[in-house]
Order: C-alpha cells, then sequence, then structure tokens
C-alpha cells in the first residue's frame, strides 16, 4: 500500500501544486486499505472533509489507477485527536461534529520557511522590514500589516516567518494562519452544521491572525462580512493581523470599502520581481544550503549567474529549476555546468524568454542609441541606423522565441531572409569588435532587467 501511496502523492504534488499539497495533503499521517476501502488518516475531522470535497475524486482516480480494486476512501482521525471525540470516523459527506479546539484548523507553518532563509534584495526589502517588525513588537503598532506582490514573491514566506519569530519569542501565543480559502471553507462548513458561534469565538480567541491570499474572499459577499467583523473585533482587541493578497487592498475588486479602508489602516508593503542581483543572491543562498546537505553538488563555472540571467518568473520558478537541475544530475555525481543546466531546464528557460517582447527590444536598442523607434524600424540604411536595427534583430533572435518571419514583421513588414542577413553580420561583428559585443551584453542586461 505504501507503494502505491507513495506514486499517488507524487502525482497529486504535481497536480494540486506545492502550496496545497503542503497545506492539505502532507498532513496525511498514514493510509491503509481494507478490501476496496483506503483509509486515510487525518490531523483534523475539517481537513477530512476538506480534502474528501476538494480532493476526494481525484485521490480516487489516482489511486484506482494503482490498484483497479479500490473503490472508496475514506477518512479517520489521528488517534490521539480523536480520542477526545466521540466518533472516531468521518466520512466523505458527513457534515456533523463539533468544531472544537482541534477541529479549528491552523495550517501548518513550514519550518523552511523563516527570516534566517529569506534572502532580501531591494525589490523586497521594504516588505521585509515590516514583517520583521511586526514580529519583533510586543505592541501592536501597525494593524494590520498588508503584504502584496505577484505570486512567488515571498508572501507566504514572510508570513510564515512572522509566525515563527512570534511563536519563538512567546511559544503559548496563539498563531493562527490560514489561506483565505480556508477561512472561508470553515465559515461555511461552520454556518452548514449550525456552528457559528463557536467559529467567531474561536477565531477571535486567537492572539495572532494570518490570513494569506484574501484576494479569494473578494466578490464572496457572506464571507466577507464575516471577515470583516472578525477583523474588527480582533483590531479592537489590539491583536495582530496580518493578510497577504496578490495586490494592494485598494485593487482588489470585489471587496467592500469599508474592509478596503479598514485593510489600508495599518501597514502595507509589496513585493516586487526580483531584479538580477536579487535572483543571483537566492540562487546563491539556495545552492550553500544544498552544497551544506551534500557536499558533493557542484555548481560548476558560471551556472548560478546563467541561471539567474536567465530565470526571470519569479522565485518560486527560479527555486523550482534549481531543484530540479540538482535532482535530474544525481547520475553524473552532481557536476552541473551551463550546458546542462540548459538540457535540463529547456522549457523553463524558454518561458522565461517569451516574457521579453520584440517591440520592448527595439525600445530599448532606439534609447540605448539615442534614435527613434521609427528609424530603427523604418527603411533607412545610414551605417548608424542599419547597425542598430542588426543589433535589435540579432537580440529579438536571442532573447525571445519569435521566429525570423514574426521577427521581421516587427520591423516594418521586413522578409525573413534580411532577419537572417543581420543575424550573420552581428555575429561576425561581435566577435571582430569588442565594443559591439559589449553593446550587446549591455543591452541585453538592459532587456532583461
Ligand atoms: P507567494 O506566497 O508570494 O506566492 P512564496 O512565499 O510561496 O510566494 O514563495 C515562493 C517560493 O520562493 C518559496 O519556496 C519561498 O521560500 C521562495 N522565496 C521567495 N522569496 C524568497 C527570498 N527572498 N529568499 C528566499 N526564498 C524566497
Ligand atoms: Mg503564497
Amino acid at each position: 500500500m505504501a507503494e502505491i501511496w507513495n506514486c499517488v502523492l507524487k502525482e497529486l504534488r504535481r497536480a494540486i501544486g506545492e502550496d496545497d499539497f503542503k497545506n492539505w495533503i502532507e498532513p496525511i499521517t498514514d493510509c491503509s486499505i481494507d478490501g476496496g476501502v483506503v483509509t486515510l488518516t487525518v490531523p483534523t475531522m475539517f481537513s477530512g472533509e476538506w480534502i474528501s470535497r476538494t480532493y476526494g475524486d481525484k485521490i480516487l482516480r489516482l489511486l484506482r489507477k494503482e490498484g483497479p480494486s479500490i473503490h472508496r476512501v475514506a477518512y479517520r482521525v489521528a488517534p490521539s485527536e480523536a480520542a477526545t471525540k466521540s466518533k472516531q470516523e468521518t466520512e466523505a459527506d458527513d457534515g456533523r461534529g463539533k468544531i472544537s479546539n482541534d477541529t479549528m484548523f491552523g495550517a501548518r507553518l513550514d519550518p523552511v520557511y523563516t527570516f534566517q532563509s529569506f534572502v532580501v534584495g531591494k525589490q523586497n526589502e521594504m516588505a521585509h522590514a515590516a514583517a520583521w517588525r511586526v514580529s519583533q513588537d510586543d505592541e501592536v503598532e501597525f494593524n494590520p500589516l498588508f503584504l502584496y506582490g505577484g505570486v512567488g514573491l515571498g508572501k507566504t514566506h514572510l508570513m510564515h516567518a512572522i509566525g515563527w519569530a512570534l511563536k519563538s519569542r512567546n511559544p503559548d501565543a496563539k498563531i493562527v494562519y490560514l489561506s483565505a480559502e480556508q477561512f472561508m471553507y470553515q465559515f461555511v462548513w461552520a454556518l452548514k452544521v449550525g456552528q457559528m458561534m463557536e467559529f467567531k469565538n474561536k477565531i477571535r480567541s486567537v492572539n495572532v491572525l494570518m490570513i494569506d491570499d484574501v484576494q479569494f474572499i473578494a466578490g464572496k459577499d457572506s464571507t466577507q462580512e464575516e471577515f470583516f467583523h472578525t477583523f474588527n473585533s480582533l483590531v479592537n482587541q489590539k491583536k495582530k493581523i496580518i493578510l497577504s493578497g496578490d495586490r494592494s487592498p485598494g485593487k482588489i475588486t470585489g471587496l467592500g470599502d469599508r474592509i478596503k479602508s479598514r485593510l489600508q489602516s495599518g501597514l502595507v508593503a509589496d513585493l516586487h520581481t526580483p531584479d538580477y542581483e536579487l535572483r543571483l543572491g537566492i540562487l546563491q543562498h539556495k545552492a550553500k544550503i544544498y552544497r551544506q546537505s551534500n557536499p558533493k553538488i557542484v555548481f560548476e563555472d558560471d551556472v548560478l549567474d546563467f541561471l539567474a540571467q536567465r530565470i526571470r518568473n519569479n522565485v518560486r520558478v527560479l527555486e523550482g529549476g534549481l531543484k530540479r537541475l540538482v535532482a535530474s544530475t544525481s547520475f553524473i555525481d552532481y557536476r552541473i555546468t551551463v550546458d546542462i543546466a540548459q538540457n535540463i531546464l529547456a522549457d523553463i528557460l524558454n518561458e522565461s524568454y517569451k516574457k521579453v517582447e520584440v517591440e520592448a527590444i527595439i525600445e530599448a536598442v532606439a534609447e540605448y542609441y539615442n534614435m527613434k523607434v521609427s528609424e530603427i524600424i523604418g527603411r533607412r540604411r545610414t551605417r548608424n541606423i542599419s547597425r542598430a536595427r542588426q543589433a535589435a534583430m540579432f537580440l529579438a533572435k536571442s532573447l525571445t522565441t519569435k521566429s525570423l518571419p514574426e521577427i521581421g514583421r516587427s520591423f516594418g513588414g521586413r522578409d525573413h531572409t534580411t532577419v537572417i542577413h543581420s543575424l550573420k553580420r552581428i555575429t561576425e561583428l561581435r566577435k571582430a569588435e569588442p565594443e559591439i559585443a559589449e553593446d550587446l551584453e549591455k543591452l541585453r542586461r538592459i532587456i532583461e532587467a
């Protein structure tokens, strides 16, 4: 059974994403089979219900792929907690039961997400400073702290880091961390089983409440209303609240004005997409950790530099790339070179590339050489203009995934043979004239920044 379950876990992780996997699936402590029924041991009744509701079908399908005789999945609460309950098993759609301490489910804090493991750079220093401040203050000076930024930029990491720091300063503090989805689900569930009072009391009894990705609450009126009340009463009781969202509170659509202004009333800090330097810093930090755990791992030449230049999406992709690279080089003794990285990470590298548009390249080149965009894509063929035009085509070819005809079209409807000619010309020039090579390198950095 363990083997089957491991296969299922692997597939599930891929299908539902790292965050949800960590929040819900990882806490499953056991998987057993009896007849055609697979029983999963979950930490709380609430999590069992959630898993069954959200992932039940998927889990069953994956199980059946490995063991066709399996026809049902049951959920059972881990004995230590179940001992305090009268009912030990909770079946898929059984929503009865009380919200007890155990079912008031805060997701676990990830031990990896601490301040020590968070690399600070220009794009996140404000958010980091704000998070640190909140984690060190006993007074509740800024409430709430609202962290916002795009996907994979470190919001969840910082929230967990605050949680750990607060815990280490005050081990008895009741710190509850929930994704907005978990919050909503608990709310809906409490409503369904007529436990609203318990839910409210429960959530209002915490010392620190952290809710991640609050944009998911937007537009869900009743949850929003409850969220707002909870929020107000916690603020009035001077309890710490830390929230995150994918954009600033004012820009979250479907959020009532009252909530918006409340959310803005504390400290709002944003995280930006990391630049090359921060990307390199993060890679170096993670590489060091890999090497500490296995000194055989060697990142040769400029491999980290190469990755920092080429993976520009967000930290999660960067980190995932490095992880995959390490995992897939075990058979060659972890000698990781640029060539190997290029091979193994081709998909991520290409995806990153698409982000640069030919138009942006043309603009950058025009500005660099002090020309107008219309000159670059126009017909004039003075030496300077031709040179700049060819350089821009060359960069378009190497920094985007556009085809030669597509590039030609972006340059005032030129033929693909013209593009080929330009590429040849610049390739030659780059070897012959160091200044050209330097210009191209500078331009590449500007465009990719
Ligand atoms: P978000 O919640 O903003 O979508 P996460 O906090 O989940 O992003 O971050 C995605 C991944 O990137 C996590 O594994 C996190 O540890 C890592 N990460 C993000 N920013 C940093 C940073 N500045 N230093 C180290 N790791 C980071
Ligand atoms: Mg997150």
